[in-house]
Order: structure tokens, then C-alpha cells, then sequence
């Protein structure tokens, strides 16, 4: 939103954060970027545990605070805060090993999801080491040409074909060798990296496809993972449409996956820039459906063309009869609302049985292919195109022509 909203946001906060502390005994500062540092004086230093449930109510209110929206210059914008926690001196002697400590237990509370505190623990440390020097590393990563993108088909039930691959980012640290996406992507949100690594990935993805397309690989669909922050730029359609318009590939041929969590986050700002997006004709698929909110509001109001169907229901859906229930609900929704359905994390034959009964268009897992590097897609490609029987194994005797 430009460095105006952002400064505006940064003064209110620390004007919630001050309203929120003891006036003239608390200190509250700003580190620096989003990170603020609040020193609260206890009344006995050595009864720490008594110190502890002070800190504990103080991060609670601040969270209550920050979780009210703020509203600047006509945006509605939503914040949420971890707080970690370092006590003097049981935590450490001195400034420096505080802050040190208490930004450690800030990473373990980031890692618990958005909104919670967490009280330093000895274990941090190491945890918050590897985090540094990940961050430090992945701010290298993109001009050593540390990234690579693999390639997951998705496979259409009913006749048995590929109909896209979903772009997956893996990254090769040069010491510790792959690193998942589950542990790096977080860390380029937080330090909004995931701008820079994530028009690379849109780059690649469709300098891929279009060498795709011309070599006779006809895939219909890429679909590629895109961060909150990215759809937040002010300029990111513009950049969408000049990356498409040098690659020379039609807009139709993306997909973009967004999850519901950061869709909603800022629900008028998302939604205005995949309403432009889908005008340009980039499709749109809500990605892990059923783990947030699951708002039915919401996915009335946005253009989308498919919903994903997070793999923890789809792992154990043939057991648990509530996880059949959900999978049934979702796919049920799904069809009214006109959407097409990708089951993730397929791997095993009775799985699309089951999801071919419940009406599911589209599968994505093991099952099929792990994710994989072009070469190896290639060749699952050419091998289904040869034996497409294969890719049938639980498709009905009477293959149908493709509503893709
Ligand atoms: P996701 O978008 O939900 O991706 C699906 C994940 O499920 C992938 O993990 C994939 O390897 C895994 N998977 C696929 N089939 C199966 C299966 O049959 N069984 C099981 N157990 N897992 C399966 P991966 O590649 O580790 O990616 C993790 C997450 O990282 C992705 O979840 C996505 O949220 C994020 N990510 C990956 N690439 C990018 C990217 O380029 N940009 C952004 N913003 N996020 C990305
Ligand atoms: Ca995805
Ligand atoms: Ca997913």
C-alpha cells in the first residue's frame, strides 16, 4: 500500500502498544521494520515466576489491542503480533542476551501460528540460529541460482490425463542441502523475500510452460503458489502482466493458488487485485480448502475457478468417517458454487475410487508423481501419453470426453 500507509500503521501501533503498558514505568521502543521491544520493570526481581505472569498479561492485552482493525486512509487493515519473552535476570544477566533471548522466543511464537507468545526456553537457541542464518542465506539464494522450481501433475479423474502440474519451489543450500518450502517460505513472508523469490518463481513457472508448449507438451494449466505480500503489492498485476507478455503465454494457462488465511487478512485489498488478475484471464484456486475459515461469504465474493482440497482430510478420509463427512461437504459446496475440485495429497488407488463417487474432478499426489524436476516430468509425460491406460488404473471402463 506505499510507505505512507505502512509509517501510519507503525504510528498507531506504537500508540496502541504505549496505551497498553504502565504509563511512566514501562518502556515501549521500535527495533526497527515491524519489531517493537517492550521492557517491563518488575516489582521483585527475584521472584521470577510472579514476574512471568505479569509479562503474561501484558502480551495477552497487547494482543487483544492489536487484533481491533486499524483504519487508515479508507483501508481496513488488519494486524496481528507475536510476542516473545525473556526474563531478567533468570534469561540473562545483561541487554544484549535479553534481546538476544527474547527474539528467539519471538521466532518459536511466529512458528505457532500468527497471534501468540511464547516464554523463552534453552531449546530456542539453537532453533533461532538456523532461522539467522536461513535468512541471511536466502537473501543470497536468488542470484547464486540456489532455486529451482519441481513440477506435480494433476491428473483428471475421469479420463485418466495430465491436465496441469502445480510449480513447487525447492531451494539447495549450498551446506545443508534441500531445505523445505514448509520451513524457508515462512521466513520470506516475515521478511517480505517471498516479493523477489516469488516473482521468480511466476518467471520461471511460464518460461517453462511456454518451452513446453513448444516442444508439444500440452499442459492446460500451471499452477503456482502465491504469498499474501505478493497479491499486496500495489504493482503486482502490472508485473504479472509484463512477465506473462515476455514469455509469450497466454494468461489462461496460469493459475495462481492463494489460501484462505491470507486471502481474508485483508479481504477488500485481495480481492480488488484477483478481480484485475481475472480480468487479464488468470484463473484462481483457493489452496489447502477446509484448515481456516472456510468462509462461505467470502468465497461467494471472489472470482475462483477451483478449490483444493487440503490433503490432511483427503490422508484419512477411507477411516475416519468425520473426514468423509468433511471431503463430501467440500466437494458438495464445491459444485454448487461451480467450482472444479483438486484432491491434494492422493496416495492410494481407493482414494480416487472414493473421490471419483463423491464427484471430484482433479487428483494431485504420490500416487500419481511426487513433485519433480522438469526432466522427470517430462518423462511421466511422455509415458502417460504412451500408455495412457496406466494413468486409468481407477478410471471408469468408459473414458469421457474432458469438461477440463
Ligand atoms: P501446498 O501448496 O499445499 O503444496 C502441496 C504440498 O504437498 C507440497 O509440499 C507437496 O510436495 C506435498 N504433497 C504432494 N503430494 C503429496 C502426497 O501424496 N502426500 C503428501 N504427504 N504430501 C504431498 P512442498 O513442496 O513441501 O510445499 C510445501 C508448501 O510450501 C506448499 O504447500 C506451499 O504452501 C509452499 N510453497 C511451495 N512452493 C511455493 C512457492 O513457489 N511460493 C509460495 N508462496 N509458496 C510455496
Ligand atoms: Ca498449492
Ligand atoms: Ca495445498
Amino acid at each position: 500500500l506505499g510507505h505512507h500507509i505502512g509509517d501510519e500503521l507503525l504510528k498507531q501501533v506504537a500508540d496502541r502498544l504505549s496505551r497498553s503498558v504502565r504509563r511512566g514505568e514501562d518502556t515501549v521502543s521500535r527495533l526497527g521494520g515491524d519489531e517493537f521491544v517492550i521492557m517491563l520493570p518488575p516489582s521483585n526481581h527475584d521472584n521470577w515466576e510472579k514476574a512471568a505472569l505479569g509479562a503474561q498479561i501484558v502480551a495477552k492485552k497487547i494482543q487483544e489491542d492489536l487484533s481491533v482493525p486499524f483504519e487508515i486512509s479508507g483501508h481496513r487493515l488488519y494486524t496481528s503480533a507475536s510476542l516473545g519473552i525473556a526474563l531478567f535476570p533468570k534469561d540473562g544477566e545483561d541487554a544484549d542476551m535479553i534481546l538476544k533471548r527474547a527474539d528467539a522466543a519471538m521466532y518459536q511464537a511466529k512458528n505457532q501460528g500468527r497471534g501468540t507468545f511464547c516464554f523463552y526456553e534453552r531449546r530456542m537457541e539453537e532453533s533461532a540460529k538456523r532461522r539467522l542464518m536461513l535468512e541471511t542465506d536466502l537473501r543470497k539464494a536468488i542470484e547464486r541460482g540456489e532455486f529451482d522450481l519441481y513440477y506435480q501433475p494433476q491428473i483428471e479423474i475421469k479420463t485418466g490425463s495430465i491436465v496441469a502440474a502445480e510449480a513447487l519451489l525447492r531451494w539447495n543450500h549450498p551446506k545443508l542441502g534441500f531445505i523445505s518450502p514448509g520451513e524457508f517460505i515462512p521466513i520470506a513472508e516475515e521478511t517480505f523475500l517471498i516479493m523477489d523469490i516469488g516473482e521468480w518463481v511466476i518467471k520461471k513457472a511460464c518460461m517453462q510452460l511456454a518451452a513446453w508448449i513448444k516442444e508439444g507438451i500440452a499442459l492446460r494449466q500451471i499452477s503456482i503458489n502465491v504469498s499474501a505480500n505478493q497479491i499486496y503489492q500495489m504493482d503486482f498485476v502490472e508485473k504479472v502482466e509484463s512477465i506473462l507478455t515476455d514469455a509469450k503465454i497466454d494468461p489462461r494457462f496460469i493459475c495462481f493458488e492463494l489460501t484462505e488465511t491470507d486471502v481474508i487478512q485483508n479481504f477488500s485489498i485481495a480481492a480488488g487485485q484477483i478481480n484485475r488478475l481475472r480480468e487479464l484471464g488468470i484463473r484462481f484456486a483457493m489452496d489447502d480448502f477446509g484448515t481456516g475459515y472456510s468462509s462461505l461469504a467470502y468465497l461467494k465474493r471472489l472470482p475462483l475457478d477451483t478449490m483444493k482440497i487440503d490433503c490432511s482430510f483427503i490422508r484419512d478420509m477411507l477411516d475416519d468417517p468425520n473426514d468423509a463427512a468433511l471431503v463430501e461437504t467440500i466437494l458438495s459446496v464445491s459444485s454448487q458454487f461451480g467450482l472444479k475440485t483438486v484432491a491434494e495429497g492422493v496416495e492410494k488407488i481407493e482414494q480416487i475410487g472414493f473421490l471419483r463417487e463423491l464427484g471430484c474432478d482433479i487428483c494431485q499426489g504420490y500416487y500419481y508423481s511426487p513433485p519433480v524436476d522438469t526432466q522427470a516430468f517430462e518423462k511421466f509425460w511422455k509415458k502417460s501419453m504412451q500408455h495412457p491406460k496406466s494413468m486409468r488404473a481407477s478410471a471408469p471402463q468408459q473414458a469421457e470426453k474432458s469438461t477440463y
